[in-house]
């Protein structure tokens, strides 16, 4: 058995080289993309300065695709978190959604030039998926949006809630019911492109507590027809999908442990903050006080590569060709949360300063608390778990 935890040395510096970035260059932005609850309008000319490939947005184009040792699934993670320690607000932006990535998961090979292809060469280009509606979202089994077939098209009817990108996107990869003719239901993706009739905005962006520069919109489809090769071919269950027929919230699980990674590193750029400025103030301390802070930041140090090593594992199984539902969901219940409370606790440490928003900290409570919810909230996370653990027990 290998248990290492190291990343390899090219992973380490591109790490390093993006954490820089993102502190420079992406920190400075964050209190405004909060205030306006909009990224800055030039994001993409801001992406555009990392010195390292940032995937689609890599100055290099045929940089795009670095491969590391250590995986792409581990890149992406390590991406993500880099990132995100300088803040929140790009990550949207630097992956476009996730519209094209259900493509690329669920369509044929036409279909994946045809509408993921085009994103990753636009760096300014963003896509979305409708999953969620007012009364569907951790169940998808409520899912009422429909879709019917009328001659060469399909017709789709519902709203559609917190659908990130929604207003801004090329496309939504909606997901509806469609009716088969002996009754069968069964849910389905089919790609609607902007300026569709019956496409219908209905909110731009909610006023969020967090993630504000996120644009999270509602959308309506009021018979809106798509043409018959706008459904996303699916894909059979196969060994490589855990024989599991695939759909889009399979992409979601891939998307897990980077949600967690965002959580993570958050946490660790609140918690480097914070530990400066109390051994700044140590001194007026008396001893029994400086040995609880002290307890605390360690507590805190070891919750966050307990974090950080569940993430790593989801992604090395993924990496590896095997199955990552279990550990995708752990890290994805864990970070989070652990995340949130670390902040809180860091507030709490430095009293009245922690929570004025001459720091970040008060800003990043408010994020991570939408981490813990958005892409399946923790108590999901733990049925999955639940699932999964009991299907190892009774399959051996
Ligand atoms: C910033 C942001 C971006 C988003 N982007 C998208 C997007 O791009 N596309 C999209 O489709 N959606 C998106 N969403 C929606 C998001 O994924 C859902 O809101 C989330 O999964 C929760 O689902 P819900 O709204 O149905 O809440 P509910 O399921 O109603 O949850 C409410 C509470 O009930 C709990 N709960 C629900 N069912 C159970 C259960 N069976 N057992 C125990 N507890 C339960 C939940 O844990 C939660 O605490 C986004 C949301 C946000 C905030």
């Amino acid at each position: 058995m290998t248990v290492s935890f190291e990343l390899s040395p090219e992973l380490e510096t591109y790490r390093h080289g993006l954490r820089d970035w993102s502190v420079a260059v992406l920190r400075p932005y964050a209190r405004a993309a909060d205030a306006s609850h909009a990224a800055p309008a030039d994001w993409p000319q801001i992406l555009s300065t990392c010195p390292v490939p940032l995937g689609r947005h890599s100055r290099d184009k045929t940089a795009t695709v670095t491969v590391f040792p250590d995986g792409e699934p581990l890149r992406g993670m390590v991406q993500t978190e880099a990132v995100n320690y300088g803040d929140t607000w790009a990550q949207s932006h630097i992956s476009g959604g996730i519209g094209h990535v259900v493509v690329k998961l669920l369509g044929s090979p036409a279909q994946v030039e045809r509408w993921h292809d085009p994103i990753l060469a636009d760096t300014a280009k963003v896509t979305a998926l409708g999953l969620s509606e007012p009364q569907a979202g951790s169940d998808t089994g409520a899912i009422s949006t429909r879709a019917i077939r009328d001659g060469d098209c399909w017709v789709l009817n519902g709203t559609k809630v917190f659908c990130s990108h929604g207003a801004s996107a090329e496309f939504v990869v909606v997901i509806a019911v469609v009716d088969g003719g002996d009754g069968v239901r069964s849910t389905e993706a089919f790609v609607v492109e902007r300026g569709t009739p019956g496409l219908e905005i209905v909110r731009k962006n909610e006023t969020k507590l967090g993630l504000r520069a996120w644009e999270t919109s509602q959308i309506a489809l009021v018979d809106c027809a798509v043409p018959v090769s706008h459904r996303l071919a699916s894909v059979a269950p196969s060994p490589s999908n855990d024989g599991r027929r695939l759909n889009a919230l399979t992409a979601l699980n891939d998307n897990r442990p980077n949600v967690s990674a965002m959580a993570t590193s958050v946490a660790e750029a609140a918690l480097d903050i914070t530990q400066p400025l109390l051994h700044e103030q140590r001194r007026a301390f008396r001893p029994d006080r400086w040995t609880l802070v002290e307890r605390d930041l360690d507590a805190m140090r070891a919750a966050i590569a307990r974090s950080r090593r569940v993430g790593y594992r989801a992604q090395w199984l993924r990496g590896a060709g095997r199955s990552n539902r279990s550990e995708a969901s752990m890290a994805k219940a864990f970070g989070p949360h652990t995340a949130e409370r670390i902040v809180r606790r860091c507030m709490q440490l430095l009293g009245p300063d922690g929570t004025c928003t001459d720091l970040l900290l008060e800003k990043w409570y408010r994020d991570m608390k939408i981490l813990d919810i958005f892409e399946g909230t923790s108590q999901i996370q733990r049925r999955i778990i639940t699932r999964e653990l009991a299907k190892a027990w009774f399959q051996p």
